[in-house]
């Protein structure tokens, strides 16, 4: 399934008009399809599992940014690690405190998003929305040194009803802008993948995880 060039040029020039940033998710694709999106300019690639960023990241060029978007188990974190630049899935205290040991035994910032839970899908990861401002003073507080705190992701729920998502994402995108007034670190809006971008960026995301849509 090659990369559908003109799909990808168009959804750049939609992104850098919006001001958002696309992670290619590369999840089920091939080192070669991988290589074409890098010769094309991408640099942030997406994968939700630990042992597909182990074993693409030594075949493919360095400067590449992996983004683990995936639910992350805390035993897998210290061989994640070196690999990964920014981690989108923290969905628990702990996990997140595994991460600051870990990146501490490394001497390694590490890029991290808090991962909401806004859909009403029970399957789907992330801090309960109502509870999150006083989970995320709690975390402030404990001024995490290698783990730098750059956003919140979201994902809404599987459904045609366009007004749910929206809904979804507005209820991510009003908890994002409340938090960050107080903190100037806070500028990464992690929401929309292939089949809901458009109204992902239109409520306010400034980084889209796209898959399926950039390949043929
Ligand atoms: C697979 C995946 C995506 C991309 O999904 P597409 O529908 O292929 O664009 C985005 N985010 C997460 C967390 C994923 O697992």
């Amino acid at each position: 399934m090659p990369v559908n060039h003109n799909v990808y040029k168009q959804l750049i020039a939609d992104f850098e008009k919006n001001n958002s940033q696309l992670v290619a998710v590369t999840k089920y694709r091939s080192i070669e399809d991988v290589n074409a999106l890098y010769n094309y300019g991408q640099r942030k690639m997406g994968e939700n599992k630990v042992q597909e960023i182990l074993r693409k990241a030594p075949l493919l060029p360095e400067n590449i940014e992996w983004h683990m978007i995936g639910h992350l188990q805390k035993n897998k974190v210290s061989k994640l690690l070196p690999f990964v630049n920014m981690i989108h899935s923290v969905d628990s205290l702990e996990l997140l405190l595994e991460i600051e040991k870990q990146a501490a035994k490394i001497h390694k910032d590490i890029s991290i998003l808090l991962q909401v839970h806004i859909s009403d899908e029970e399957q789907k990861y992330g801090f309960d929305l109502t509870s999150f401002e006083n989970v995320f003073f709690d975390i402030e507080k404990l001024n995490l040194k290698y783990s730098k705190i750059v956003g919140l992701m979201g994902m809404a729920s599987f459904t045609d009803d366009q007004s749910k998502i929206r809904e979804e994402f507005k209820s991510l995108k009003h908890l994002y802008d409340q938090l960050s007034k107080n903190n100037s670190s806070l500028n990464v809006l992690s929401m929309g993948m292939s089949g809901d971008y458009q109204l992902a960026i239109e409520s306010g995301s400034n980084m889209v995880r796209i898959g399926s849509l950039l390949f043929e």
